[in-house]
């Protein structure tokens, strides 16, 4: 302090000790108490201690004191202060400094203001005054200043206010919603968007009770995970700890559900309140798009486990169906050769017997091995089901009766209608398992559906074509299956009944694959199942009737048979089974008898059955003989062996029918009688 500096102080202290006095509340004191001195200094060393700058100026404004904290906020020392000129305001904030003082000095209150002043070093520092005035008893006016530094306050101030300014913006940006909760979950705000995003606006969100909107299956979990946020503690360095994603289901205000991801985080407010600050994204295109994915990644994954259990299938069947031939195929010879009265005709029929049973159930694998139809027909599904309606009855009796919806001129599909009978009975035994004792609905309905896209709903959609399809439907409102074993239903074994072989729906599989069909499933446990077998229609309409399949059909034949056999028991057989259909047979033992017996009647002779397998002349030779009598000659060749690899014997001529040994005389006739509509 400069050497004139008491008077000054000692009026500058006067009124601080007032004010002092004011604050400490301690009534009755008095500055010229004899303490004065005492308390003078005690009130410099508050003051010299205090944070802040007090300064004092006199009548004229001339700064009268100056406390030496001013060296912390503006840089100059006391002296250099009161000395030079050296206080500035910026200009922007001088009107506030020169209204704040007549203020003061008008009023006679205290008042505040924040304004900037000059450092020594040039930059600006904010300073809060607080300025007091008052007139002494000479009638002089006198004001003090007290000025803190609040660069920090407004550093902090001005940078909230900029963060709030790009909250607002981030949140107006945004495509998602931004929202704020309480702890309880109610939303306390909600940024911009609400309409467009969920329908409601910000004070409809605002007002809902909380979790709303959440779907009730997802509201238990979300609320859980939500809560769990609030146990967390906050740390801003690891926010990641506590930043997380809640995907659920919202409603939209029209009703449809939305998914949303939600990513929240909770902050704390003052208080020690904390809020949940999120980021709310409309999801529902990509999971719906993901659900689709996995669904058809699923049905390939099922398509491609039954192809291959398919391949195994079809591989044992067929080293079976190799093995079967000649045990069949002896058997039935065997028989043939047999007397009549031979002990050993019961043992050779239980041989042949067994060895049929075998052949079905080869052929029943090699229909699950989804092997293209054997027999091609063209079928009309409906008659197909009509046929098989009593079959159907008998096996839902006492349970309910069938509801049948068959289309009319129906597009027919190409198949075998054993296969697809197949197909048929084991649905609709199936939906008659399904259904309890007495009562339930089981029907069946055919028609027609165009499939326009490869939909994951439909099994083997991937290998089905496009376009026009003719489907076949068996509903019941049965025990229904759960999701676990709608995925298993089509699996070799699978099965859930006590007797069951879990074999029906394999079939199935097997062949609607083989016809280049699809299988739709819908079932609810508790409430029935459909299912839809779906197969690709034949463009033209017209019926052209399929093969009569009946057994008991009477073949009405004419003309004359060749049959050229070396064995005895296939040559009476084939001749016997001929001549009762109508026709005239003759006989040839081996290749050079039967050239020449065609030789003779070459006009007459409407079919030649040749074995393939023969003594002296082959099959084959006796066949080339025979077409160079008379090249249209139709010539069904009868063989064990399979038809490809007797026809590459064969060369360039061609064969009008293939016979596989053993045969039944009714695949005999269904051949002759093919190959003789046929025309040449
Ligand atoms: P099985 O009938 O011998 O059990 P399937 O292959 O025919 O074998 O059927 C497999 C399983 O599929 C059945 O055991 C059953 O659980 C289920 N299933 C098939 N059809 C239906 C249906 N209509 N209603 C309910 N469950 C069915
Ligand atoms: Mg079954």
């Amino acid at each position: 302090m400069s050497k004139q500096a008491p008077p000054v102080q000692s009026q500058a202290l006067t009124q601080l000790e007032r004010i002092v006095r004011q604050n400490m509340r301690t009534p009755g004191a008095d500055v010229r108490h004899p303490l004065l001195r005492d308390r003078t200094d005690r009130l410099l060393g508050v003051l010299e201690g205090m944070n802040t700058w007090v300064s004092e100026f006199n009548n004229l404004g001339t700064m009268t004191y100056s406390s030496p904290q001013i060296e912390q906020i503006l840089g100059f020392t006391a002296d250099q202060s009161m000395g030079d000129d050296c206080i500035e305001f910026h200009p922007m904030d001088l009107p506030l400094v020169i209204d704040t003082s007549r203020s003061v000095r008008n009023s006679g209150k205290p008042a505040t203001n924040h304004t900037r002043m000059r450092h020594r070093l040039g930059h600006w520092v904010w300073v809060e005054n607080s300025v007091i005035g008052w007139t002494n008893e000479a009638g002089e006016y006198h004001s003090v200043v007290f000025s803190r530094d609040i660069s920090d306050i407004k550093r902090a101030e001005s940078m909230q206010k900029e963060s709030e300014a790009r909250y607002r913006v981030v949140s107006q940006m945004s495509v998602d919603l931004i929202t704020e909760m309480d702890e309880d979950g109610r939303y306390q705000y909600v940024g911009h968007g609400s309409v467009e995003i969920l329908g409601y606006t910000e004070a409809e969100l605002i007002a809902l009770k909380p979790w709303a909107l959440i779907h009730p299956e997802d509201c238990e979990r979300v609320r859980a995970q939500f809560g769990e946020q609030f146990i967390l503690p906050f740390d801003t360095n690891r926010l990641d700890r506590t930043l997380h994603t809640i995907q659920a289901r919202f409603q939209h205000k029209d009703g449809r559900w939305l998914w949303f991801e939600t990513q929240g985080v909770t902050y704390p407010r003052d208080q020690g309140a904390r809020r949940y600050l999120a980021v709310n994204r409309d999801v529902s295109e990509r999971i719906l798009a993901e659900a689709a994915r996995r669904e058809f990644e699923e049905n390939m994954q099922r398509s491609q486990k039954l192809e291959s259990l398919g391949v195994l299938a079809g591989g044992i069947a067929h080293d079976f169906n190799n093995l079967l031939t000649p045990i069949m195929g002896a058997a039935g010879l065997g028989l043939m050769e047999l007397p009549k009265d031979s002990p050993v005709r019961a043992r050779m029929q239980t041989i042949h017997r067994a060895s049929k049973r075998a052949a079905a159930l080869t052929n029943q694998m090699l229909a699950y091995a989804g092997q293209k139809p054997l027999r091609v027909e063209q079928i009309d599904l409906s008659s197909i089901v009509e046929d098989m309606r009593d079959l159907a009855t008998s096996s839902v009796a006492g349970k309910t009766t069938i509801d049948l919806k068959l289309a009319r001129n129906l597009p027919l599909v190409e198949g075998e209608a054993a296969q697809l009978s197949q197909v048929i009975m084991n649905l609709i035994s199936n939906a008659a398992e399904a259904l309890p004792e007495g009562k339930g609905r089981l029907s069946i309905r055919t028609g027609t559906i165009s499939i326009t896209h490869h939909s994951s709903e439909i099994l083997f959609a991937e290998t089905m074509p496009l376009g026009d399809h003719v489907f076949f439907e068996v509903s019941d409102s049965g025990c229904g299956m759960d999701k676990e074993t709608i995925d298993r239903i089509f699996d070799p074994f699978f099965t859930t009944k006590f007797t069951g072989r879990g074999l029906g729906l394999a079939a199935v599989a097997g062949i609607v694959r083989g016809h280049r069909g699809g299988i739709r499933v819908e079932s609810e446990a508790g409430r029935g199942t459909t299912f839809q077998v779906i197969f690709p229609a034949l463009a033209a309409k017209a019926a052209i009737p399929g093969p009569e399949t009946s057994a008991n059909h009477t073949f009405k034949l004419h003309g004359i048979a060749l049959v050229i056999d070396d064995d005895e028991g296939v040559r009476e057989l084939a001749s016997e089974v001929l001549l009762r259909a109508g026709m005239k047979v003759l006989t040839a033992t081996d290749g050079h008898e039967g050239v020449k017996l065609f030789e003779h009647h070459a006009d007459k002779i409407s079919i030649v059955l040749l074995d393939r397998t023969m003594p002296s002349l082959s099959g084959a030779d006796t066949f080339k003989a025979i077409h160079a009598i008379r090249a249209n000659a139709k010539i069904v060749l009868v063989s064990g062996y399979s038809e490809e690899r007797v026809t590459a014997e064969l060369g360039s001529c061609t064969l009008a029918g293939f016979l596989k040994k053993p045969f039944e005389p009714e695949d005999l006739l269904k051949r002759v009688q093919e190959v003789l509509d046929t025309i040449t």
